[in-house]
Formats: structure tokens, sequence, C-alpha cells
């Protein structure tokens, strides 16, 4: 006998519908799996025969095929022992199961059901299909529920799943175990905390409302990586459209515990021993990387000398295009990678050239062979270069605290809203940072004494069209901060301030 469950899979960020067939018939007993399956799946035999033993139904002693389709997409994971599992049953007539549902979870031999990644773009594939329903695991509940109109149907055990297929009005959801009001995030670094910096905090301040990639260059001790570590709590909130963007990529990468809706933007910082598939994406099933998991969101490379220039080389394309492609034999995938680049560097080895206290002990061969390491491209896709000095004595002791967050955060967001509707017909844009060179025309127009001024720093700083490019659109951003809708010369001159590496470079 014959039957068909609906379940599955993930391909990049989406997901594709998978049939499940599974046939009994007379013969050894014994199960194969065919559809090009992974160990995982093939694994999935042991777990489906322990968990249906162990929950009381008969698993039959006949040869078993499970084909899973379309044949030529590769599936993966541990999510199709539930619907295998309902098949078995069903072709032995323990169960029914209705064609518009579809089932995916993990079972353990006592047949608990497991999280498994990828729910919320299944959810959201299953209602394009037109299903009525999903049927999850629990943990995996308020992930599915992010995708409105569709039913959500979420179990702990197999059995559970049993009864309701067998009498669908019993089935109570779930409750909600400690909601979080997104409204009231709370951050753990707040520029309150951050004495003196002015310049610094300005340029993070421009960054955040723009959407820049930034640097922060100075001594130990300036307090660089505090700044960094504050730009979260000034940063706009989520639009709907992000936060379901970056929801799911964490559904993909199976790093949302539980949670539903990520409303918060992210803030990765992996460590300089990162390898290059960790940071971009990587695997024989692609899995999104850091850059990816901090899509609408920042990445924060501390010591970025630190990090191998190979690894870094692969961040340039994704800086450039805000996605990244990941080619295997079999498929090539494109995971969205929008994320802004904030990173801090010693400004030589010993830390302190240029410091107004402690002397320098490198060579200036030491210096060269250390500016060599950030290699030119890279440091041009980032449009506020930063100087961050150490705070001198009265400043250290001074009680005063800077401008909190939260007052920084209502200027940050209202220079979004203007470029909202900015760039209200442009669907690839949501801020300045992310215009291609032909909006600059349209967006970006200067006045004679703006353009003399971008045009003598091209000459005095050496820079690429892509720098001077970066410096217009850091202009527009200031002149947003400012409310003013031309580019004024003075916003020029500020944006080109933040170009210093350009001369440390030359
Ligand atoms: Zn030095």
């Amino acid at each position: 006998m014959l039957a068909k469950v609906a379940s599955a899979t993930i391909v990049g960020i989406d997901a594709v519908e998978v049939g499940v067939e599974v046939d009994i018939s007379a013969g050894l007993p014994g199960m194969v799996v065919v559809g090009l399956p992974d160990t995982a799946v093939q694994e999935s035999k042991e777990r489906v025969k322990a968990a249906i033993k162990n929950t009381g139904y008969l698993f039959p002693l006949r040869k078993i095929v499970v084909n899973l389709t379309p044949a030529d997409l590769r599936k993966e994971g541990p999510s199709f022992d539930l619907p295998i599992s309902l098949g078995v049953l069903a072709a032995t007539e323990q169960v029914q199961v209705p064609g518009d549902l579809l089932f995916l979870g993990e079972l353990s031999l006592d047949g608990s059901l497991r999280g498994v990644s990828g729910v919320l773009p299944i959810a959201a594939t299953a209602k394009q299909l037109g299903k009525r329903g999903v049927v999850v695991p629990l943990t995996n509940w308020e992930e599915a529920k992010v995708v409105e109109d569709i039913a959500v149907y979420a179990f702990a055990h197999l059995q559970d799943v049993l009864h309701f297929l067998q009498d669908p009005h019993t089935y109570q959801e779930p409750v909600k175990a400690g909601s979080v009001n997104a409204s009231v995030v709370h951050h753990s670094y707040d520029l309150r905390e951050v004495k003196g910096q002015s310049h610094a905090r300005r340029a993070l301040e421009i960054a955040a409302a723009g959407g820049h990639n930034l640097i922060f260059v100075g001594p130990p001790g300036a307090g660089k990586t505090l700044l960094a570590r504050c730009l979260p709590s000034i940063l706009p909130p989520m639009t709907p459209e992000e936060a379901l963007e970056t929801t799911r990529i964490y559904s993909v990468a199976g790093l949302l515990q539980g949670k539903g809706l990520i409303t918060e933007r992210p803030f990765r910082s992996p460590h300089h021993s990162a390898s290059g598939p960790s940071l971009v994406g990587g695997g024989s099933f692609p899995r999104p990387g850091e850059i990816s998991l901090a899509s609408n969101g920042v990445l924060f490379l501390d010591e970025l000398t630190e990090f191998k220039r190979d690894v870094l080389d692969f961040l340039r394309q994704p800086l450039e295009d805000g996605f990244v492609t990941i080619s295997r034999t079999k498929q090539s995938v494109a995971f969205p990678a929008k994320f802004m680049l904030v990173a801090s560097t010693n400004p030589c080895p010993c830390g302190y050239w240029g410091d107004a206290v402690q002397p320098c002990t490198c060579s200036p061969k030491q210096r060269e062979q250390y500016w060599a390491r950030l290699s030119g491209p890279l440091m041009d896709r980032i449009d506020l270069q930063v100087l961050v000095t150490r705070l001198k004595a009265e400043e250290i002791t001074s009680t005063a605290t800077g401008e909190p967050s939260a007052v920084v955060r209502e200027r940050v967001t209202q220079a979004r809203q203007i470029q909202q509707a900015r760039f209200a017909q442009e669907a690839a844009i949501r801020c300045n940072a992310q215009m291609q060179t032909i909006h600059l025309r349209q967006f970006c127009p200067l006045d004679d004494r703006g353009r003399s001024l971008l045009e003598g720093a091209i000459r005095r700083l050496g820079l690429s069209a892509r720098a001077s490019d970066r410096v217009l659109k850091v202009a527009r951003t200031i002149a947003d901060l400012a409310h003013s809708p031309s580019i004024q010369a003075h916003h020029v001159a500020e944006a080109i301030q933040y170009r210093t590496l350009d001369r440390f470079n030359s």
C-alpha cells in the first residue's frame, strides 16, 4: 500500500515542497530511502522505527520504500523523520494523513519531537502552496507563527500528532512562554557611558543614520570597542520587511532557539580566527555565514588587521552587492548580506603611532607592512574612517555623562525616515549607503562650492572613484541629519574629514 505525506526542504533561505511517498510490500523486512537523501535522512530509518514502536504503534516487518520527490533535489537533515513515520503509519492504515497539511520534525527514539531549522521559510512556502496548515515541533511554534494566515499545529511528541490526526478538534494552542515586548529592547551598551570622543560619537551617529561602513583607528584603551558596541543602541527600529528577512536567515541557520520574529538588529562580532566559510557562509548544504547573520544589522570586526587577508577579501563582493552567492555542484544559492561593517584597529603594530603620550616604537617599514595587511579595496569600501584618541586625564575623571543613546537614536530614526521617502520607488535601497553610482546624480547633486571642495579632496587625498562616491553618500546623510534637502558645502567638507586613512596610506 502507498501513502503520501507533504513536507519541505530548504534551498538557500527559501523552501521547496518535498513529497514523502511510502510504499509497503511483501518482501524482506527493511527500509530504504531514495531520492537524493543525505546521511541524516538515511539515519532517519532507525529513529522512525524506534519512535513508532515506543509510541505503541506497529512497525511493519515488511519491505518499506521511502521516496522523496522531486528526485533531483538533494534533501538534508532530520526534519523528514515525522513525515516518514506518518507515511509508514498511513501505509499500514494505522492513521489517515490529510494532504492539505505539511509536516516536519525530528524524532527522538522515544517519539518526542525535536526542533528543526528553516521552519519559517517552510511555513511561508506552505502558505504559497495553498496548504491549510503546517505541523511542527513545539519548539518551532513561535517561529512558524511569524507567517500569517496559515494554521500552525505544534506538538511535543509523535503520540500528540497522531491524536490530533485522529481527532483534530482536540487541538489546543500552546501557551506562549515569556513573550518579549519588542518595543522595549534593553541594550547592554549605551552612549551615556562614553566620555568625551565627540568626533567618534558624531561619526557613529552618521554611520547609523545612513547605514555606512566605519572603521575606528586608535591606540589600545581609547574606547574603540565600547563605541562600536554602542551602535545597536542608536540604530533605527527594523521595518517589518527587514525583521522578516533577518528572521528567515536565523531560521535557516537554526539559531532562533524557540523565538519568533527578530525585531532587534543583529550585532555579530566574529573572532579574528574566523574562517572564510564561517564568515561568508558555506558547507555542502550551504548555510548562512556571519555576514548574512548580520543582515540588516552590524558586522563588527575587532582588531581588523588580525583577520587573515584572504578571509577579508571574501567580504569585498558582498559589501558591494548586498548578497553572497555560494556555488556547489548541485546547486548555487544566494544569501542576503546587507550589513553595516564596523571595524577597529590599532594604527601600528605597537599601537601608539600618533599617540600624544606614548611614543611609537615601530619602524617605518613595520608600519608600512601593517597597513599593507588591510587591502586597499576593502578600505575603499569603508565610508567613515575615524581616528580615536586616548582621553585626556580631565576627561577620564570628569563625572559628566555623554548624551544617551535614546536621544541620538531619535535623530537617526528621523534621518532614516527622510531616506525611506527618498527611496520609496527604489525597492533595492533602504538607506543612503546602499545607493549605486547611477543614483548619485539624482539624489546627491552638489552646488559649485561643494563640487570644488570634492575635486580638491580627490586631488589632495588621491581618492579613487569609489571613495569619492562614498564621500557623496556620507555628505547626503550629514545633510539628512540636518534636515537639509540639498547637500551644502559644509556637509561635503565634514564628509571629506572621514577619509583619514587615505592620507595615512599615502
Ligand atoms: Zn607603533
